[in-house]
């Protein structure tokens, strides 16, 4: 049997880095992968960049917003083609960087424990086992399949996983759960010239945005065509036939879609791991319970990404990373509370970014704070790009002059936010942002003028 310093199952964000990071210090390190369409992880094949980079060609079609469906069709089948091209060359750095002498050795096959040391690792011609120090569980999460009648083995059911790789646009799009995840794929399906409709169960849309903010959203998404229903229970599929229950009028509806795209979210990836033979714990999701540092219940196995329950972001993963290797090779310092704040982009057009509180949760917390906003149309650089929609939002505590919170939806959002994060985490007061210097004209100097607008 094969004896490792440190086996990480998953070749997901955190794990890979780790892997690296371990290998070229003289570690013993194996990677276990049971997809050879994974390596890389979630993000590079099925979720952030086949993403982000569909949602960027669907932008730049919008010239041609006007052309014959037979036109957007083709269009849309040659990005989804050139994107599995891009990413199958990610895929394969990525494997090229990890599976190497100096850095690990990927081994094929889906991992499941034996004992606490012991892995066994299930290949395409029969069973191996290894043995490793340290384990790290780093399996990512999978999309929860809602129990809706006729949704299994229908072909115009599709995941997020699944819809990416197809080169038919569909005419109608339906999409089941209003999260982050629906919004992205509804602005980029709209985008490509599809008609898309998102159905929500719950009565307020994006209830955990401030609702000045939720509801610019919403109409910039309508704008675009997109129709959002809430209250709408999605009851059952027959054939392309979605039926609707909306709850409030206690009615049903039937929806004709060429695909629908259940967006329900996402669990951990547990099943199969036969985790309670290491003594491994999980919690009431599935997920893997650890403890600051990442431990988990046996303390030389860790869980890191989206495996461990949590914000699901490939930053955090990439951050876990940093904790376990500093676990294994450094101080011991850091960990889950010293991360700082945690924002995040959906990226619709234009993208929404926020970090920290919303001014209802610092009004429910009582605080005393003043709000500054600014109107995307009136910033330079988005005047000169075209892009005037939106708004920026940030509340400061008025004694300490300390950012609580920000609220950017307007263009390269996903920018700006990182320099708001820097100045939370740093513990500055605003005035470093809105006295400091920006390229003009650029998107971040909106930060000069944000704020001198007091509301
Ligand atoms: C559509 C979509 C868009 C997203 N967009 C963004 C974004 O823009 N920005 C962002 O930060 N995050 C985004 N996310 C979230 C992000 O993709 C995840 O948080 C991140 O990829 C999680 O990485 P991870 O390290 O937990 O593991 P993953 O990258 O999920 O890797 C887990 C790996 O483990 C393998 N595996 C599982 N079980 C076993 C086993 N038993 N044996 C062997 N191998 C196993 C899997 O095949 C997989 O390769 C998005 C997610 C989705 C679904």
């Amino acid at each position: 049997m094969k004896q490792y310093d440190v086996a990480i199952i998953g070749f997901g964000k955190g794990g890979k880095t780790l892997a690296s990071f371990l290998g070229k210090r003289g570690r013993k390190i194996a990677v276990v992968e049971k997809s050879k369409k994974m390596y890389g992880g979630t993000c590079i094949n099925v979720a952030c960049i086949p993403t982000k980079y569909l949602i960027h060609e669907a932008k730049k079609l919008q010239v041609h917003k006007n052309q014959e469906w037979e036109e957007k069709a083709k269009a849309y089948a040659s990005v989804v083609v050139s994107k599995k091209e891009f990413i199958d060359k990610l895929r394969l750095g990525n494997y090229k960087k990890v599976n190497k002498s100096e850095v690990a050795e990927v081994i094929d096959g889906f991992a499941s424990f034996v004992d606490e040391h012991t892995l066994s690792v299930e290949q395409e011609n029969g069973m191996i086992q290894i043995k490793a120090e340290t384990i790290i569980i780093n399996t990512g999460a999978t999309p929860v399949l809602p129990d809706i009648v006729g949704i299994k083995n229908n072909p115009v059911v599709y995941t997020s996983d699944t819809l990416l790789n197809e080169e038919r646009l569909p005419q109608t799009l339906s999409i089941i759960g209003g999260g982050y995840i629906s919004l992205e794929f509804a602005s980029m399906y709209a985008d490509f010239g599809s008609k898309v409709r998102i159905f929500d169960r719950g009565d307020t849309f994006l209830p955990k945005e401030d609702e000045n903010v939720a509801k610019a959203v919403r109409e910039t998404l309508e704008k675009k065509g997109i129709e959002i229903y809430l209250q709408a229970q999605s009851k059952k599929v027959e054939g392309d036939q979605l039926v609707i229950e909306f709850t409030k009028e206690n009615s049903e509806k039937i929806f004709q879609s060429d695909a629908i795209l259940l967006a329900t979210g996402r669990k951990p990836n547990t099943d199969g791991l036969q985790l309670e033979k290491a003594g491994v714990k999980t919690g009431k999701r599935k997920e893997i319970v650890v403890d600051n540092q990442l431990r988990t219940s046996t303390p030389h196995i860790f869980a890191i990404g989206d495996v461990k329950g949590g914000p699901q972001f490939t930053y955090v993963s990439l951050d876990d990373y940093r904790i376990v290797a500093d676990q294994l090779t450094g101080g011991k310092e850091y960990n889950q509370e010293k991360r700082g704040y945690l924002p995040y982009s959906v990226f619709i057009d234009p993208p929404l970014s926020r970090i920290g509180l919303t001014e209802k949760e610092a009004t429910e917390k009582n605080l005393n704070f003043d709000l500054f906003t600014l109107a995307a149309a009136d910033i330079p650089r988005a005047k000169l790009i075209g892009e005037t929609e939106g708004m920026l939002r940030v509340i400061v505590e008025k004694d300490s002059d300390k950012i609580l919170g920000a609220a950017l939806f307007c263009a390269e959002s996903y920018e700006i936010i990182n320099l708001i994060k820097y100045n939370m985490d740093t513990r500055d007061t605003y005035y470093t942002l809105k006295n400091q210097i920006y390229t003009h004209p650029s998107m971040t100097e909106s930060l000069n003028y944000l704020f001198d607008e007091l509301v």
